[in-house]
């Protein structure tokens, strides 16, 4: 079942984009792609019509070259701040966002626009799952973004970022949500260990998950691949199950994320050894 799924998704990706199946992101959408495509060939266009031989004419339009330069601005704005989340803890990303949220959103409209690129969403997986189980399971979504979770489930979720864009989203460093101990059925981690302290995160789901309940992780693919950098996907489980968990789902059939599901042990003794984090690899995005 889960080779059907790769290969569905080989296949949309070929389709979509036959030229680039790359793993890692690319920096420029697509949909960029073909408006600059679309702004060479009205250039072309015009310098033909002048002859092709004024230089002038081979300069882009200033409106063109505004947009051009914006793109770029915007571009180059979101890769910093993404390299900024993956390279601090999340103490010092919530103080960052809260002296100026407009890089929130800033960060933000950079992130959906690579999302553009992804043939599926890792957000989606996770609502499906959702939705083949009971709504009455309360849910914590860590590092919620534009919160579609809670948009796209009946079921009870507390969304959770460092800068709240909603009123249903509660900014906090997820490390310390205001969660009582115990109180929720699923926490969702969906693209988002992204602090160099991320285990604090796991530990702080697995403090407000109850006995049994689901923690359900899904990260780009290229963080766990040992011969690239990244870290080896077996170490990532053992950490977390040390803390307290048994693994339930690694799913590796999509060519973007990867899915990995635990269960918080009903009991569990603890022995107060040091569990070793594997160190996630940053995932950049290429300038273009
Ligand atoms: N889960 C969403 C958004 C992923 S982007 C989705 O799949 O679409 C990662 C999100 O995690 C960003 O919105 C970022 O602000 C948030 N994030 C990263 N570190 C965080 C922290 N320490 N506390 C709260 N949110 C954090």
């Amino acid at each position: 079942m889960k080779e059907e799924a790769a290969s569905r998704n080989g296949k949309r990706k070929r389709q979509r984009n036959p030229k680039t199946p790359k793993e890692e992101p690319n920096e420029t959408p697509k949909n960029q792609n073909n408006d600059k495509k679309r702004q060479r060939d009205t250039k072309t266009q015009k310098s033909n019509q002048h002859g092709g031989s004024s230089a002038l004419s081979k300069r882009p339009t200033p409106s063109n070259f505004l947009d051009t330069l914006r793109e770029k601005l915007s571009g180059g704005n979101f890769r910093r701040l993404n390299e900024k989340l993956y390279t601090c803890s999340g103490k010092e990303a919530l103080d960052y966002f809260n002296e100026d949220p407009t890089l929130f959103d800033m960060y933000h409209t950079g992130y959906q626009q690579q999302m553009t690129n992804w043939p599926e969403l890792p957000v989606n997986s996770i609502i499906n799952w959702l939705s083949s189980r009971r709504s009455s399971l309360v849910v914590a979504d860590f590092g919620c973004g534009d919160a579609r979770i809670a948009k796209s489930v009946k079921n009870k979720v507390f969304s959770f970022d460092l800068v709240s864009k909603d009123p249903s989203v509660i900014a906090c460093d997820m490390s310390n949500t205001p969660l009582e101990s115990s109180s929720v059925d699923v926490a969702v981690f969906c693209l988002s260990l992204m602090g160099t302290n991320y285990s604090s995160y796991i530990k702080e789901a697995h403090r407000v998950l109850r006995p049994s309940g689901w923690l359900l992780i899904a990260e780009v693919k290229s963080r766990f691949d040992p011969n690239n950098g990244g870290a080896d996907p077996k170490d990532f489980v053992k950490a977390v199950s040390d803390l307290g968990f048994s693994s339930s789902l690694k799913d590796f059939s999509n060519k973007m994320f990867i899915l990995l599901h635990f269960k918080k042990k009903e009991q569990f003794n603890s022995n107060k050894k040091k569990i070793e984090w594997p160190e996630l690899k940053a995932c950049l995005y290429k300038r273009r």
